[in-house]
């Protein structure tokens, strides 16, 4: 049987971040990582792409370009974990052993929980930047609608980047507000949830482009249906169900833990791996930790967050490998910068209970306001510290929090 010292589960933000900030520490290592997919996504940057202001092929690169040197890949998916015998079985049937191992394959879209959505994705004006290869098609929709309706829709909690719903529907207001569309464009938003953004002190900020691009609000509007050749949408609300007719919609799917992680011994109750919040260790199994959008913690699921999850889980790992335990926590740190206008971002930081957990002084970037050097934050040193900072371990404005009483 093939056997690795640490093995990890996804190769995407968290994975790739959690094995270099691991070799960082101890060059010679024997990690693993088990992926299945060619190709490794700058999800983040789907919203610029749906926006037109990024091209798609940057936010994509081959998975070994990123995949560190000394690290073993397997191009395979992990189909069930057995913790007791500390294995992981792949869909190829191959089982492998490790003395640590860690979870990381992301949330799964569930585009399927919508009636009638999979069929239409792409085509009848129906689009979502939820996805590489149709956050093009939002921009050809929004640029070229002129008059009619366009709705926008947000799923329930927990979706990773809870602002991205709301990030598309403004950058699209912003152009047609540009090309004089907007007076005859009416905008709904249509949120399964009770508010606007879950941490109160961004709100202001956001109405009040709301009010500027005339949005017109739906709370409790749970997107149940869509009807692509005649453009209707259906929308589950207290008052029954209600139907919009739409000339473009924008969807982000409802989204859940992967079947194999839900259906496995490593699951908590709604699904994720069920780990510490603080330490990112299994509650149940101490030489498993997980991270990043698949496990249970209850931090915004962002790419930010895995930035600072990562370099924890590498030395509480490395720590209980070498006999010891967790000697760092997670402050619950999640990022959302919410693009209201192209050149402006309100850039939400928070942690654990909404506390906010600003990177910057108030007098260099006020987070609860739209900023200018927010945006070029976004759409010029975000990216380039993803590929070139995170992804290689290299730990610029994070550094491992103590461990803390709680
Ligand atoms: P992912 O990066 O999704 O990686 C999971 C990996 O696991 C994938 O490579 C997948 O192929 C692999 N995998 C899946 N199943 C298996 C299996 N069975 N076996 C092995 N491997 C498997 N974050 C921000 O910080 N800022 C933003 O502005 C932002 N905007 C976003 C906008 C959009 C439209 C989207 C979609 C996301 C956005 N995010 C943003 C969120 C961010 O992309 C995710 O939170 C981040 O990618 C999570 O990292 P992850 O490694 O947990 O999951």
């Amino acid at each position: 049987a093939l056997s690795h010292k640490v093995l990890i589960i996804g190769g995407g933000a968290a994975g790739i971040s959690t094995a270099s900030s691991m070799l960082k520490r101890e060059p010679m290592l024997d990690i693993a990582i088990v992926e299945p997919s060619p190709s490794h996504y700058y999800q983040p940057g789907w919203t610029m792409v749906g926006g037109g202001v990024f091209k798609a092929p940057v936010t994509c690169r081959p998975m070994a370009d990123v995949m560190p040197d000394r690290v073993k890949w397997i191009r395979e998916s992990a189909a069930s974990f057995q913790p007791a015998n500390n294995t992981v079985t792949l869909s190829d049937g191959t089982t492998i052993t490790y003395e640590m191992l860690i979870v990381a394959p992301g949330i799964r879209l569930a585009w399927e929980k919508i009636e009638g959505l999979a069929e239409t994705l792409g085509k009848n004006g129906v689009t979502s930047n939820y996805r590489f290869d149709l956050a093009p098609y939002t921009w050809d929709l929004v640029r070229n609608l002129k008059s009619g309706r366009a709705l926008f829709t947000q799923p329930p909690m927990p979706i990773k980047c809870a602002g991205a719903p709301q990030k598309a529907m403004y950058l699209s207001c912003d152009t047609w507000e540009h090309n004089g569309a907007l007076p005859n464009i009416d905008v709904e938003f249509h949120n399964a949830g009770g508010v606007l953004f879950g941490v109160s002190a961004y709100v202001p900020a956001l109405m009040e482009y709301v009010d500027r691009y005339g949005i017109g609000l739906n709370f409790g509007s749970t997107l149940v249906a869509v009807d692509g050749p005649s453009r209707k949408a259906t929308f589950k609300t207290e008052a029954g169900e209600v139907t919009r007719d739409f000339d473009m919609i924008h969807v982000v799917p409802p989204q859940i833990a992967p079947e194999f992680v839900a259906d496995s011994p490593l699951a908590g109750d709604a699904g994720f791996v069920d780990v510490d919040k603080f330490t990112m260790r299994h509650v149940k199994y101490p030489n498993i930790f997980g991270l990043g959008d698949a496990g249970s913690m209850p931090n915004a699921k962002t790419a930010a967050a895995a930035r600072k999850q990562a370099p924890i889980v590498a030395v509480n790992a490395l720590s209980v490998l070498n006999g010891g335990e967790p000697v760092a926590d997670y402050d619950g740190y999640g990022s959302c910068p919410l693009t209201v206008e192209k050149g402006r971002i309100v850039l939400a930081e928070f942690g654990y209970d909404g506390k906010l957990l600003p990177t910057f002084p108030k007098w260099i970037i006020d987070g609860t306001r739209p900023r200018r050097l927010s945006w070029l934050l976004k759409s010029e040193v975000l990216p380039w510290v993803y590929w070139n900072g995170m992804l290689k371990g290299h730990e610029w404005l994070v550094k491992p929090h103590e461990k803390q009483d709680h």
